[in-house]
């Protein structure tokens, strides 16, 4: 079986080394590393580098994290290194945040130039705020673009699909009712899967492997051998990142 975990905080994982083996011997071929912070993004590009064609770097400016001093930083960082990463994220808009909405905007504003010039693929972390992030990303005319995790309303799910954009499953497809009601109503060719490693979901760690449990979940929810999934994903997956992720 051919697997690609899309969305993975792979700096964030405590054995790296022992994760990326034990994802590869269930058939994970490649991991887009995905960076939320200027630390976070300089340790993705080094792993990128450490394990070439199994690690993809994607840099990010997560919404959680636009306290930090280091802002204007990490947007350089950003539109020096972009062009040699996969793709732009885990960038967006979060209004279950206490941070000032017209911030978040500012910052999220900025960093879709940047994708858009560069012409590379978002990765997006929407919470509360499904709408702004897609008038948005409509408004720069963005190529491609993944809502991670999707858990909104379903009407804004069908503008995100008429629009030709994607969004991607994790393991919280076993219980989460909103996140399966979205993977039950896309259309096959527009998921990606994911694990969002090292996240929590109901108590259990996740790493690359666990990649597995969002397959089976996405399976079982649409009623299609996981192998079909599974084929069907990768190739969701190929064509959205392009030339860029070669397996
Ligand atoms: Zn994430």
């Amino acid at each position: 079986m051919n697997l690609i975990d899309t969305h993975v905080h792979l700096d964030e994982i405590s054995d790296i080394e022992g994760a990326l083996e034990r994802a590869q011997k269930v058939g994970v071929r490649a991991i887009v590393a995905v960076g939320v912070d200027l630390v976070s993004n300089e340790k993705i590009l080094s792993l990128a580098g450490r394990y070439p064609g199994l690690v993809y770097p994607a840099l990010g400016l997560h919404p959680w994290r636009l306290t930090s001093d280091d802002l204007e930083a990490n947007f350089s960082l950003i539109k020096r290194e972009l062009p040699r990463c996969l793709a732009l994220g885990e960038i967006g808009l979060d209004f279950a945040l206490e941070t000032p909405q017209d911030h978040q905007r500012e910052i999220f504003t900025r960093l879709l130039a940047i994708a858009v010039k560069a012409r590379k693929p978002i990765l997006l972390h929407a919470r509360r705020s499904w709408t702004a992030v897609l008038d948005l990303i409509k408004f720069f005319q963005v190529e491609k673009a993944v809502f991670h995790w999707y858990s909104g309303p379903p009407k804004v799910l069908s503008t995100i699909f008429e629009m030709g954009y994607y969004i991607s499953a994790t393991p919280a497809a076993a219980y989460s009712a909103r996140h399966r009601q979205a993977i039950q109503a896309a259309p096959l060719d527009r998921i990606l899967l994911e694990t969002d490693a090292p996240e929590v979901y109901q108590g259990s760690p996740s790493e690359p492997k666990d990649l597995l449990r969002t397959l089976h979940s996405v399976s079982q929810l649409r009623g299609l051998a996981a192998e079909k999934i599974a084929d069907q994903t990768f190739s969701n997956a190929q064509k959205f990142f392009q030339r860029y992720l070669i397996v």
